[in-house]
């Protein structure tokens, strides 16, 4: 039988809905076989996720998705089969917590200015872990009832142009993937056909990529159409890179697809699980 691979979710530890309890029994129940925990900027969740994994019987990969600035834009890459215990990888992560933290404040200035007061502790309230997100701003202003969804907050706030926008500073692509690399992760371009980047920075950000050690791109991802998915396929066969795939699962709520529920490869893509230093785990 196929081995069901879903290398990207997300816990109560960032700005998933589901404990890591929760998330694990509900792959479990999803048919997933190995499963990747990827808070953004944290690893807190993963040693409860790791228990839970064992409890439910499923191939747990220690993984993160860090927040990179690139070139003006903000980029994520995911480390997948990282050591949780790895102290620089730690340390830098806890650079970006912090700058998320002084970020949120930000956030809520801009927001009061706007006519939009307690954002700040309006936030925390959604925020169990301590990786304060735009998601956690998104819930308190639907709760607020100033948009009708989440995805609405990031057409009318939150954005560049709108109100609450505050740019991001995040890790450098070279600090990122040495903290992934040196912790044993294989570094991997999360969703890349989200970036609306035109064919040459694409292959400008391969080229960076691979020179500061990446290895894998998400070729399949809960958030690629079918064509995106061909095209990231193309891009991995030509630049060489492993593919992987996963579902960006972040809870039960719309939008977010199911765990595990996946399109398979397109033909001629070397999965990231074939990668030497992969774990044999299922
Ligand atoms: P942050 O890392 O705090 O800037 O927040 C980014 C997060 O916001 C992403 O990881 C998504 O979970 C969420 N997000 C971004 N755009 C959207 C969208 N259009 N709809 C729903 N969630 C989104
Ligand atoms: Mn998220
Ligand atoms: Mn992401
Ligand atoms: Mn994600």
């Amino acid at each position: 039988m196929d081995v069901c691979y879903d290398l990207h979710s997300h816990s109560t530890a960032s700005d998933g809905t589901l404990n890591p309890v929760a998330l694990l029994e509900r792959a479990r129940n999803a048919g997933v076989d190995v499963l990747a925990l990827t808070d953004h900027d944290t690893l807190a969740g993963i040693a409860e996720a790791e228990a839970a994994a064992r409890a439910v019987g499923i191939s747990l990969i220690a993984g993160v998705e860090i927040s990179v600035s690139w070139r003006h834009m903000t980029l994520h890459v995911l480390g997948l089969n990282v050591s949780a215990t790895h102290q620089p990888l730690i340390d830098g992560l806890a650079g970006l917590q912090a700058y998320r933290i002084w970020r949120a404040e930000e956030i809520a200035r801009k927001l009061e200015k706007h006519g939009i007061s307690g954002a700040l502790a309006g936030a925390r309230q959604y925020c169990q872990g301590n990786i304060l997100s735009r998601t956690h701003f998104a819930h308190f202003l639907v709760s607020a009832g100033r948009a009708a969804s989440v995805r609405d907050v990031f057409k009318h706030f939150l954005v560049r142009g709108k109100p609450g926008y505050v740019g991001g500073q995040w890790a450098s692509m070279e600090d990122a993937l040495r903290w992934i690399t040196d912790a044993g992760g294989l570094p991997v371009i999360a969703h890349p056909a989200r970036y609306g980047l035109t064919r040459t920075k694409l292959n400008r950000l391969v080229d960076e990529f691979k020179e500061a050690g990446g290895v894998g791109i998400e070729v399949v991802s809960g958030s690629h159409s079918r064509d995106e998915t061909l095209h990231m396929a193309a891009v991995a066969r030509t630049r060489e890179l492993f593919a992987s795939c996963g579902s960006d699962y972040h809870g039960p709520e719309k939008p977010w697809v199911e765990l595990g529920r996946l399109r398979d490869f397109p033909d001629g893509c070397t999965p990231i699980w074939q990668a030497d230093h992969w774990p044999v785990v299922a």
